[in-house]
C-alpha cells in the first residue's frame, strides 16, 4: 500500500492536545480560517479534506452535501466523529493519500491544509487529487513558504546557511517541508491545475507579534495583507486555489473505488466492502472506513 512513500503518521499523537489546544496557535488557527473562506467555492455536492486530523476546519464545509475526512491516523478521525458525530453528511475514512479510495471525478473541492509540508513525492498527490475531482474542480490548498520574510532576513545576515531563494523543497525536520511557491505553482501546473487565487497568511506568526497583540487583533491585521501579500508571498503560510480543466458535475454512482488496484468498484458485505476487480476486502469499523490496508479474505 504505502510503497515508495514514507508516511507522516499522527496515529495516537493527540494532535489537537499537543498542537492546537492551549499552544499559542489561536492566530494561525483564526487565519487559516479566512484564508479558506476566502477560497473555498462556497457550495457543492462533495468536498475532501486531506490530512483532516479531528476535523479542525470541519464547519467551514456546511454548504456541502457531504463532507468526506480523510486521515492517515485513525485516532484523529474518531476524535472528529466525536464532535460531528456519525451520518452520511461526514464520512470518516483512514487511507493514504498516495492512493485516494474514491472513484473519478467524485469531489467538487479538496482541501489540504498543514499536509503537503510532510510529503516527499507532492507530485504524486497532487495527481491523485486531480484524478478524484470532477473537471472544473477546486483544490485549496495551504503549505509552508520556505521564501518567507524571516528566512530572507536570516539567510541575509549570515545567521542561515540555505538559501530561500533555491527553489527546490527545503527539509528543516524529518519529513517537513518548506516549499518555493514558483516551485509549487510549477508541480500545480504539471500536475494539470489552472492556479487562479492565492494568499499569503500567518505574517504575524512569530512569537514576537504574539507578544506584542492579541490573537484576534492580529489576525484583523493579517485579513487585511492576505490579498496584497499574496504578489509577493514573504509570509510563512500560502494558501492556493486550483481548478482542473473543462466543467462537469460530480460523479454520483460510486464514492469509493478500491485503493489496492485503483479501479474496482466497492460493494458493501457486512461489515466490510468487497473490490469487484481484486476481490479486496476493506473494513468499516467504529464508523471509519479503513483502506489502509485490506482485510484476510474470508
Ligand atoms: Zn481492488
Amino acid at each position: 500500500m504505502n510503497q515508495g512513500h514514507v508516511i507522516c503518521d499522527y496515529e495516537g499523537t493527540s494532535y489537537r492536545a499537543r498542537f492546537w489546544e492551549g499552544r499559542g496557535r489561536e492566530y494561525e488557527d483564526l487565519v487559516e480560517r479566512i484564508a479558506l473562506r476566502r477560497l473555498l467555492p462556497p457550495r457543492g455536492r462533495r468536498l475532501l479534506e486531506v490530512g483532516a486530523g479531528f476535523g479542525r476546519l470541519a464547519e467551514l464545509y456546511a454548504g456541502y452535501d457531504q463532507v468526506v475526512l480523510l486521515d492517515y491516523a485513525k485516532s484523529g478521525l474518531l476524535e472528529a466523529q466525536e464532535r460531528l458525530g456519525r451520518s452520511d453528511r461526514f464520512l470518516y475514512v483512514a487511507a493514504d493519500l498516495h492512493h485516494l479510495p474514491l472513484a473519478p471525478g467524485a469531489c467538487d473541492t479538496v482541501v489540504t491544509v498543514r499536509v503537503l509540508h510532510h510529503l516527499v513525492n507532492v507530485q504524486s498527490a497532487l495527481r491523485g487529487i486531480a484524478a478524484v475531482l470532477r473537471p472544473g474542480g477546486a483544490y485549496v490548498l495551504e503549505y509552508a513558504n520556505k521564501r518567507n520574510l524571516k528566512a530572507i532576513l536570516r539567510y541575509l545576515s549570515g545567521r542561515q546557511s540555505w538559501s530561500p531563494f533555491v527553489t527546490t523543497p527545503y527539509e528543516f525536520a524529518e519529513l517537513n517541508f518548506d516549499f518555493h511557491p514558483s516551485w509549487m505553482t510549477h508541480e500545480l501546473h504539471q500536475a494539470g491545475f489552472t492556479v487562479d487565487a492565492g494568499l499569503a497568511v500567518s505574517h504575524f506568526r512569530h512569537p514576537l507579534f504574539k507578544r506584542l497583540a492579541s490573537p484576534r487583533a492580529l489576525a484583523a491585521v493579517d485579513r487585511l495583507m492576505q490579498r496584497v501579500g499574496a504578489v509577493w508571498k514573504l509570509s510563512p503560510s500560502v494558501f492556493l486555489r486550483g481548478h482542473t480543466p473543462g466543467s462537469g458535475a460530480v460523479v454520483t454512482e460510486d464514492l469509493f473505488c478500491c485503493p489496492a488496484c485503483g479501479k474496482g468498484s466497492l460493494t458493501a458485505r457486512g461489515d466490510t466492502l468487497v473490490c469487484a476487480g481484486c476481490g479486496a476486502l476493506w473494513a468499516v469499523t467504529d464508523g471509519i472506513y479503513d483502506f489502509k490496508t485490506p482485510v484476510a479474505a474470508q
